[in-house]
């Protein structure tokens, strides 16, 4: 099956190149054609494993809690929020630093255990966000859909389980970043099956920690994953609603020091969405951003490099909608 897939990938055509718009640095997806097949049918096969995982999270009641179950589901949300951000949102979606195409595959690899399906999948979708933010073909916005539709509904229809190749011509070229793509299940059964062993393995060895198998399960894998999932889906949802703007954008994206906190730095989704062509979100020294602080370790110790700062032209317009603000002026 592997070696099938390898050989004969899915043929990505036609691929437009990808365009770079040299006035904001974003990258431009072709826009949908007239009369392009739009399905909303649901897609079942996908979406009851969607549904299942959250109900799973109900286990909790037969397999209760311990210190060392919550430990490991905090330590699996900090460091699958960082996959999200750094590398599906940052690296695979915007490409605000550069690396190896080894460690591009390590670093897909890392996002697919996040259970956000591939980069390829992930990519696309978002930036189909930003060249359409918050008009009627953002299957995002909270101001085009209803709250629950913008923030996680979205996914169940076949339409948007597809992955738009054409938004992703740079990475869809990689067989190894399609076959992450078509194998998104891989990482999260492992990571299942590992938490399990892990929660087995405890049991044996440190009766006193009153964890077992169901239990790292549920709270490792399930309940890690689920919170995870909508702590990233506040960032479709959430920060086009609530917060600040500092920048004038076409669209309703806020910054947000409590989501900012919540997602590792994508609170300052104003921020980003008038400069996305930045490895930080946090444009300041007050505006927290954890995952420009890891990808900056990342990159001090070689394994990714040429971190894309914020332009200086960029901090003369904040100061100009600054001023503008100061003046009552709506931004
Ligand atoms: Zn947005
Ligand atoms: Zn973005």
């Amino acid at each position: 099956m592997w070696n099938n897939a390898l050989r004969n990938p899915a043929p990505p055509s036609p691929i437009a190149p990808l365009a770079i718009d040299s006035e904001t640095e974003k990258t431009v997806q072709p826009k949908a054609k007239d009369g392009e097949e739009h399905d909303g049918r649901i897609h079942w096969v996908r979406v009851i494993p969607f549904f299942a995982m959250q109900l799973a999270c109900l286990g909790v009641i037969w397999v209760g809690w311990s210190w060392v179950a919550v430990a490991v589901a905090a330590l699996l949300y900090f460091v699958r929020m960082f996959a999200v951000t750094g590398f599906y949102h940052r690296y695979f979606s915007h490409k605000t630093f550069k690396t190896s195409r080894l460690m591009q595959f390590v670093l897909g690899m890392w996002g697919t255990s996040a259970v956000q399906r591939g980069p390829l999948w992930w990519a696309a979708h978002h930036r189909a966000h930003h060249n359409h933010s918050d008009e009627e073909t953002d299957v995002h916005s909270p101001h085009q859909h209803s709250f629950l539709w913008s923030h996680m509904l979205w996914i169940t229809t076949r339409e948007n389980y597809r992955t738009n190749l054409n938004a992703v011509p740079d990475l869809s070229k990689f067989p190894e970043l399609r076959l992450l793509d078509k194998y998104d299940f891989m990482m999260p059964t492992l990571l299942g099956v590992a938490m399990l062993g892990l929660g087995m393995l405890l049991n044996y060895l440190f009766p006193e920690l009153g964890t077992s198998g169901p239990q790292m399960l549920i709270w490792g894998f399930f309940i890690s994953t689920t919170v995870l999932f909508h702590a990233t889906c506040t960032i479709n949802s959430l920060s086009h609603l609530f917060g600040n703007k500092r920048f004038r954008t076409k669209d309703q994206s806020r910054n947000n020091v409590w989501l900012a906190f919540l997602t590792l730095g994508e609170g300052w989704h104003n921020n980003h969405h008038y400069y996305p062509a930045s490895a930080r979100q946090g444009f300041y020294w007050y505006e927290i951003d954890i995952t420009y602080y890891m990808l900056w370790l990342m990159a001090r110790v070689g394994l990714i490099w040429e971190l894309k700062p914020v332009a200086a032209r960029i901090y003369v317009k904040a100061e100009e909608f600054r001023k503008e603000r100061s003046e009552g002026k709506e931004l």
